[in-house]
Order: C-alpha cells, then sequence, then structure tokens
C-alpha cells in the first residue's frame, strides 16, 4: 500500500493519511497499568476499500521489537 499499489486487488487509487491523535483508530502497544497507545498512518484503496495502518518508524516501532512476539518466517 505504501508504494500506491494495493495489497489486497493491485488497484493504484491509494490514499493516505498521517497518524492523528485525535482519530479513533489506535493500536495498542503496551496493555497494564503503563499502557500506551499510538495513532497509526492509515492507507486506504479506493477500488476496494481495503485499509492498512502502519506504525511510524522510531519509538513506536521500537517498543513493538522489545516487548511484543515475533512470528518466526514461513510458520
Ligand atoms: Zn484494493
Amino acid at each position: 500500500m505504501k508504494n500506491g499499489r494495493c495489497s489486497g486487488c493491485s488497484g493504484t487509487e491509494v490514499f493516505h493519511q498521517a497518524g492523528h491523535h485525535a482519530q479513533s483508530e489506535k493500536i495498542t502497544l503496551k496493555t497494564g497499568v503503563l499502557s500506551k497507545g499510538t495513532a497509526p498512518d492509515r492507507y486506504v484503496c479506493g477500488s476496494c476499500g481495503r485499509v492498512e495502518l502502519y506504525l511510524v518508524e522510531g519509538e513506536d516501532l521500537e517498543l513493538v521489537r522489545q516487548t511484543w512476539n515475533r512470528v518466526a518466517p514461513g510458520s
């Protein structure tokens, strides 16, 4: 999606909006007492309606690397 081509239907009418704190789509990065959420960047395909959310490189992605379970390639 980030390259302007839909990863679902291969259409090229893809729209993008940067994450904003007031949007309702949030990703919970960490649960518990010190819970932490973030507002991901959003991409929408104008052909099939597919929606994809992306964390911005940096602090948020680093927290995921440190605390989430990695999926083994090919699993
Ligand atoms: Zn599509």
